[in-house]
């Protein structure tokens, strides 16, 4: 990408000649956006700006590849989102539990979807034996997933096909522990609609698959 020159003024105002100027063609693109959408529906963000009301939580991958809003075609407003690397939901994790409660208290989320994907480089940097610092403790429950399950993975002869049956485990996993989070068990017990689904996106043809493991109600076994 070539570095383009810096407007006159710049420098004084962003410190650098070149900070602004890196990133002009995303502003130009976020104006051209808005101008869009207002062109599409005239009070769209006068609405937003008042009330968002998602019925969603989406607890996705970081990864680029996987824009949450995109992929389901949904409007900023209908999507409240929360992306970590290899989308995982550990109960002593405040951020994500500060989504979820967020989602589910006060958002009243009528649906939450725990999406992993295949060829996840978070899954595979998890197993691969290679250390890599604090990334290693953050994919830790990963390698208790793969644990619980070596004999089913192992039986697999295809390092890709073994890893992205790792990336349906976890999707699995997380939601046992969203599903099994304080927030949403209370949820339940005062009569609240939510479901708590499993899905995994695939990069090659951008499906999701419902991995049909939706709960909907506390576990009363
Ligand atoms: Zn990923």
């Amino acid at each position: 990408m070539p570095r383009t020159r810096s407007p006159a003024g710049l420098a004084t105002r962003r410190g650098s000649p070149y900070d602004g100027a890196m990133l002009d063609h995303l502003i130009k693109n976020n104006r051209a956006w808005a101008e869009r959408m207002v062109a599409a529906d005239a009070g769209f963000f006068k609405r937003l700006e008042h009330q968002q009301a998602p019925q969603y939580l989406w607890i996705g991958c970081s990864d680029s590849r996987v824009p949450a809003n995109e992929i389901v075609d949904l409007d900023p407003g209908e999507l409240f989102v929360h992306r970590n690397v290899a989308n995982l939901a550990p109960p002593q994790d405040a951020n994500y539990l500060s989504v979820l409660q967020f989602a589910v208290d006060v958002l009243k989320v009528k649906h939450i979807m725990v999406v992993g994907h295949y060829g996840c480089g978070g899954v595979a940097a998890a197993v691969d034996g290679k250390r890599r610092g604090l990334v290693d403790h953050w994919l830790h429950p990963i390698r208790e997933v793969h644990h619980a399950h070596r004999q089913e993975l192992d039986a697999i002869p295809d390092t890709r096909a073994r890893l992205n049956r790792l990336c349906e485990l976890n999707v699995k996993r997380q939601v046992v522990n969203v599903a099994s989070d304080v927030f949403v068990q209370e949820a339940w017990a005062r009569g609240q609609e939510l479901s708590v689904h499993g899905w995994v996106y695939s990069l090659a043809n951008g499906l999701v698959t419902d991995l049909n493991v939706t709960v909907s109600q506390p576990d009363r076994t």
